[in-house]
């Protein structure tokens, strides 16, 4: 049986590792639906932008018609939380959603990918932290709160209720990125 209280929360799903994102979301107890469509976004709680590739995702976004839409979500004070591709979508350059400027692939051609203890400040310690041709947050406006770096380059922030991430919170099995954003979709919706 679903929780009748439980947030309901998207996940765009136009492309890239939505699938995953989802199931930890579900297992913690959400009501999930895939976005693909602007009526997808209709009565969600807060919304999930998964990583995959930034350039097929604007141009799905494009397609649907979802920039304004997705904008509108997040003007009327929903929860948004980017990871990967999704921090690239949040950007001055794409949705503008957040007030950050990413630079994509940003940890060079000699690693593609690599893991890393990163320390964000939650309850239990450093969270294991999966990058796969990962972006930097390259420059970000003053009401941006850095909340981690990797050798003194921005890899999560948080503005409002934006939480954006350059790594794969969805592919480590911690699952304190994800309370976090539901601890705050709960905290929005009903405060
Ligand atoms: N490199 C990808 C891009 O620029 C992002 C990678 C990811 O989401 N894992 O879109």
């Amino acid at each position: 049986m679903t929780d009748p209280g439980a947030p309901l929360v998207g996940v765009l799903a136009l492309q890239g590792d939505f699938a995953a994102h989802r199931a930890m979301l579900e297992g913690l107890g959400a009501q999930v639906r895939e976005v693909r469509v602007p009526a997808d976004l209709d009565g969600l709680d807060g919304l999930v932008m998964p990583g995959g590739e930034s350039t097929t995702m604007t141009l799905g976004i494009e397609r649907e018609g979802l920039a304004e839409p997705l904008r509108a979500f997040h003007a009327a004070g929903r929860p948004v939380f980017g990871t990967c591709a999704g921090l690239i979508m949040l950007d001055r350059e794409h949705l503008a959603i957040m007030d950050i400027v990413a630079a994509r692939n940003a940890f060079g051609r000699q690693v593609h990918s690599f893991e890393e203890d990163l320390d964000l400040g939650l309850e239990g310690g450093p969270v294991r932290a999966v990058f796969i041709r990962a972006p930097l947050i390259a420059e970000h406006g003053p009401d941006v709160r850095i909340l981690a770096s990797v050798d003194g380059r921005p890899v999560a922030a948080e503005e409002g209720a934006v939480l954006a991430i350059s790594f794969h919170p969805e592919l480590s099995g911690d699952t304190r990125l994800h309370e976090r954003f539901l601890d705050t979709v709960r905290r929005l919706r009903d405060g």
